[in-house]
């Protein structure tokens, strides 16, 4: 079987307030957490209490596969936040895992000609990630099992997953 980096959410407890800790001891005190949804509002949740910052956004980022190709290129959703919100401010770009890094590399191109400074934090990092990370808890190369997405999602107590389907 192959080889999994299992975290737990009393894991992931640990692992967002040491992330902060790194943050905090390097004087980076960011004006806004940009969370990347789904994985990074965790994430992001975490690091805004730690670093006692008040201002939250969220940004939308799927995947997208090319038709008849093997492109694959992360979009943002809308509602796209409003770049305006960042003019001068110091951000702190907050998910889960750069993986290839395009996620990241996306969000953080689209805030880098608004804002005073833009820096990222992730709980991990792979060493093929094209985006270095200023704030990464643990490097893998592994795929990762997060608590949040490990489990299916959970249906009508009593109701068959079919069902549940069926039902829509
Ligand atoms: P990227 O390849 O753009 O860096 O990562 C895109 C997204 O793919 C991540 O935010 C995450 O949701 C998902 N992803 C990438 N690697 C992993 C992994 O090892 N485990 C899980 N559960 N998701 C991953």
């Amino acid at each position: 079987a192959p080889v999994r980096e299992n975290l737990t959410y009393e894991a992931f407890g640990t692992a967002v307030r040491e992330l902060a800790q790194t943050i905090a001891d390097d004087g980076y005190q960011p004006d806004i957490v940009l969370s990347i949804a789904r994985g990074g509002v965790f994430v992001a949740g975490g690091l805004a209490y730690a670093l006692d910052c008040k201002n939250l956004h969220l940004v939308n980022v799927e995947f997208y596969t090319g038709v008849g190709t093997t492109l694959e290129m992360p979009v943002m959703l809308a509602p796209v936040p409003n770049a305006i919100d960042f003019t001068d401010k110091k951000v702190l770009i907050a998910d889960d895992v750069a993986d290839t890094g395009k996620t990241l590399k996306l969000v953080h191109d689209f805030c880098v000609e608004h804002v005073a400074e833009v820096r990222s934090a992730v709980i991990y990092e792979k060493s093929h990630s094209l985006v270095k990370c200023e704030y990464v808890w643990k490097r893998t190369d592994d795929w990762i099992n997060f608590p949040w997405s490990v489990l299916p999602p959970v249906h009508r107590s009593g109701e068959a997953a079919k069902d549940n389907k069926e039902a829509l």
